[in-house]
């Protein structure tokens, strides 16, 4: 009997221990796995830009899964002294509940002057702690610190060149000086932007800007050079301009149905062709839809452009040609009597023997060799900063891209490639992302008076 009561007080014991030991672990792991867990809170921050104007944002947001945001503190620390842009606590549901706040936005706006803060560096931190009971309820902390730099001043520009007599459909050029470097300046064509690019002068402040004026310019556009600093700070000038009025013909073209039967089948397999559609309703997709799709294609290539001058003196046109149509002529397609389709021809065309050799009009860089829908086979030249040739409707190109070519280099031969009714070479030229009338370029005294003497006058009063 005394051993069956000793072995029973025994097994009690035993459930006792079991059970002291289980009250002590399961809420020792709960404390250990959810109040002293040790993940600490992210910090996620998007600042445009190191450098930042006078009046900036600071935007993201802190994140504590676990245990929530318990303490969120940013200051701004410039020159030894620290500016406190928040510091705010937040709150938990109760003892053993966690944060009522996981995720906190931040976004704040800093106002320069009313801070009392300088031009120059700055020094960005932030601080957060969550909920957790880790580090004698200090909770887990992360840290992040970044430099900005002040910028509250806007870029002084100054225009260098004068007397930008410019015509409708032409080209001009405007030199300017800016006082500080910026992550983008040009001149400004109503909403057409052409990009000024250094390199030019040994002075690497002074930027050359092609631009041009399209053909359908409206008189009350206006034109002036725009520089934006890399804290977002910009600066406006207006610069003397005179444009001169031209006016560009009308033409007809008549489609006949030997030359739709002659070109569409080259377009089947165009995306987006109407297959199951009229001859007219395809020649009218090709003429309008495929056209804009095409000049998108070449004018991209103004982005390829390099920051130096590769020609010198006037562009060359094809030797003994003769010239079929004119830049902006506005074309008026007709089928059977009717008015089916409308374009504006954006170059010219040169009539010669067939496969006549194409030579470079001046020298540069291949940007673009290869089909290009109604422009057949089609070769565009870089001339540096922005100026660009083309030549299309190649009937073979000896070139590829990238390739050096000089100023008379055959980079292919005449043809009827693409929506060409004969052999011609259709030539034209664009500036970043505007077609210009090539004529101007090929005219030797229109470039010493409105671009080369530009760039010397400069020249002679920076060096
Ligand atoms: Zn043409």
């Amino acid at each position: 009997m005394m051993f069956k009561k000793k072995d029973k007080g025994r097994r009690l014991k035993k459930w006792l221990f079991i059970g002291l030991c289980l009250l002590i672990i399961i809420p020792s792991a709960w404390i250990l796995v959810t109040k002293l867990e040790g993940d600490k809170p992210v910090i996620q921050l998007s600042l445009q830009s190191r450098v930042v104007p006078a009046d900036f944002e600071i935007n993201g947001f802190v994140d504590d899964k676990k245990s929530g945001i318990r303490k969120l503190w940013i200051s701004l620390m410039q020159n030894g002294k620290e500016t406190v842009l928040l510091d705010e606590e937040y709150s938990t549901r109760g003892f053993l509940q966690k944060g009522t706040v996981t995720r906190a936005p931040i976004k704040l706006t800093v106002d320069a002057k009313k801070m009392c803060l300088s031009e120059g560096a700055a020094r960005l931190r932030i601080a957060v702690w969550d909920h957790s009971w880790r580090d004698w309820w200090e909770g887990n902390q992360s840290y992040f610190e970044k430099e900005i730099i002040l910028d509250t001043k806007s870029p002084v520009l100054s225009v260098l060149s004068s007397q930008h007599n410019v015509s409708k459909g032409g080209s001009g050029l405007a030199v300017y000086k800016l006082s500080e470097q910026c992550s983008q300046s040009g001149v400004f064509v109503g909403d057409d932007f052409f990009p000024g690019y250094p390199g030019y002068y040994d002075d690497q402040n002074i930027y050359l800007a092609f631009f041009a004026i399209p053909f359908d310019y409206d008189k009350k556009t206006d034109i002036y050079i725009k520089a934006s600093d890399l804290a977002g700070n910009h600066s406006r000038s207006g610069f003397y301009h005179y444009i001169r009025n031209k006016k560009f013909i009308s033409d007809i073209i008549k489609i006949s149905d030997n030359f739709l039967n002659w070109k569409l089948p080259e377009f089947q397999s165009v995306d987006g062709f109407p297959v199951d559609k009229s001859s007219k309703d395809k020649f009218v997709f090709i003429n309008k839809t495929l056209r804009d799709r095409n000049n998108h294609m070449i004018l991209a290539n103004g982005q390829k452009t390099e920051n130096q001058i590769f020609w010198k003196d006037a562009f060359g046109r094809l030797p003994n040609s003769a010239r079929r149509a004119n830049f902006a002529d506005h074309r008026v397609y007709k089928y059977n009597g009717n008015v089916i389709s409308n374009a504006v021809h954006m170059g010219i065309d040169l009539a010669s023997v067939k496969h006549a050799e194409v030579p470079a009009a001046n020298s540069g860089k291949i940007v673009f060799a290869a089909d290009n829908g109604i422009y057949g086979n089609l070769v565009c030249i870089d001339h540096g900063f922005g100026l660009m040739s083309l030549y299309a409707h190649l009937s073979r190109m000896v070139v590829n891209n990238d390739d050096l070519v000089a100023k008379g280099d055959i980079i292919g031969y005449t043809g009827t490639s693409g929506l060409a009714g004969g052999d011609h070479l259709h030539f034209g030229m664009f500036i970043d992302h505007v077609f210009v009338n090539p004529v101007e370029w090929w005219d030797a005294s229109w470039i010493n008076n409105n671009i080369t003497s530009k760039i010397e006058t400069v020249k002679s009063m920076v060096q």
